[in-house]
């Protein structure tokens, strides 16, 4: 079920291959943050209905970046809803022109249909709903379109599969992954101060969380000695 994290803003974290996900209650805007590979979709819906809302009801999602773990969710959305897709440019280009393989569905054996994101998200970019701001941080690395999202104004970051707790961070080889990148972008994310982080995979970090990404900066920095 959903944890409570503050005001409108909810996570369900994973206990198997799929990614966390986020939900932000908005009144009009029912927005989710990553989808999971959407195996669970049932229990993604007993969740949402938890909290008065439903796989329906949903008219926003964000995609952290478009990994199957994130993105196969949707496609179970789309034949209940029909939720505005929203994913960082560089990859949401490839999936407009029909190119999945960034998804690596294909690697996983998953079936995803033809996807139309029509919120193509830049850095530096504000996306609004309800009360809740949330600014876009390209953060490539795991990913070349890889995001991360501040919540502004509530100390809580969002953090994908760039940064993860207790000084770890996302893989970097899988296709436009690239070491140096992730070096970069966790060190930018050290240097925003939050105090929540709300990551792809494992469990939330409710205290602390700039430390821990200077930690995660740290460790990669190290790791892969860039
Ligand atoms: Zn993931
Ligand atoms: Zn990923």
């Amino acid at each position: 079920m959903f944890e409570h994290i503050s005001g409108p803003i909810h996570f369900l974290t994973s206990r198997t291959f799929d990614s966390n996900i986020t939900f932000l209650d908005c009144g009009d805007k029912q927005v989710l943050i990553d989808t999971g590979t959407g195996v669970n979709a049932e229990h993604l819906e007993k969740s949402l209905g938890r909290l008065d809302s439903s796989m329906a009801s949903i008219t926003d999602v964000i995609l952290t970046h478009s990994h199957i773990d994130h993105i196969g969710g949707v496609a179970i959305l789309l034949e209940e809803a029909s939720p505005k897709l929203h994913l960082h440019k560089a990859e949401a280009d490839m999936i407009n022109k029909g190119d999945m393989s960034l998804t690596l569905s294909d690697t996983f054996s998953a079936r995803l249909p033809p996807l139309k994101i029509e919120g193509v998200l830049e850095e530096g970019e504000v996306v609004q709903f309800g009360d809740l701001s949330l600014r876009v941080y390209n953060t490539p690395g795991h990913s070349i379109g890889s995001i991360c999202l501040e919540i502004l104004n509530t100390g809580i970051m969002i953090t994908g599969d760039t940064m993860f707790p207790g000084g770890s961070f996302g893989r970097v080889d899988f296709p436009t992954g690239s070491p140096q990148q992730l070096v970069e972008s966790l060190r930018r994310l050290s240097e925003i101060s939050f105090e929540i982080a709300l990551p792809g995979h494992m469990n939330a970090i409710r205290h602390g969380a700039q430390r821990s990404a200077i930690a995660s900066y740290e460790m990669a920095r190290g790791w892969f000695k860039v």
